[in-house]
């Protein structure tokens, strides 16, 4: 995956209107998930930032190497870019390479989704649930509480699901498994493989 770096301009999002994944995600969700929660965590991060020592490098390495309060902003700016980036109106559908990765390492496509949604719905709390790659190349799914990020563990992030409340309460309430299901609907695969 290429390196994100820390822009200002990072939260743009004039590629997504906030209607594009209405069916899945409502407009009123889209704009304070995007607009307040991520623009929050975007301007704590460009406070912290330029007394860190670690201006100029990536997002990646930003969250690999802070600590606290600066890790948690950098870490949810990563995941929450990552996260928007993945999705179109519609979707778009996965490339026989991608699935015949995924029928190696879970046995079927099918099989893949469920265990991302189960492990999505039983993440405690807040946080995510990813598909990534490890060292050796397989694909694994983990949670990853609050703001943490694969990349903290040696993995290379493909997927994620947002599972805080403020993803999916104002849609769904409590029904984090319906929000989970709903969401295959709009992935864009040609993003998520660019990041293999
Ligand atoms: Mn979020």
């Amino acid at each position: 995956m290429k390196p994100i770096m820390p822009q200002e301009n990072i939260f743009a999002f004039d590629q997504l209107p906030y209607t594009a994944l209405e069916g899945a995600i409502s407009a009123q969700t889209l704009s304070f998930h995007h607009g307040k929660h991520l623009k929050t965590y975007v301007d704590n991060m460009n406070k912290m930032l330029p007394d860190s020592g670690l201006q100029g490098l990536s997002l990646q390495d930003v969250v690999r190497q802070s600590t606290g309060a600066l890790r948690n902003n950098a870490g949810q700016v990563l995941n929450h870019v990552m996260y928007f980036e993945q999705f179109c109106t519609g979707g778009r559908s996965m490339s026989s390479k991608m699935e015949s990765l995924l029928v190696r390492d879970f046995g079927s496509v099918e099989a893949f989704k469920t265990e991302f949604e189960q492990k999505g719905t039983s993440l405690f709390g807040s946080g995510w649930v990813w598909l990534s790659v490890d060292e050796n190349g397989r694909l694994v799914i983990t949670q990853e509480k609050d703001a943490a990020n694969p990349v903290q563990k040696g993995l290379s992030p493909l997927l994620t699901f947002d599972v805080w409340e403020h993803a999916y309460y104002l849609d769904f309430q409590n029904r984090r498994a319906d929000y989970l299901k709903a969401m295959w609907a709009v992935v864009d695969w040609n993003v998520v493989e660019s990041r293999l």
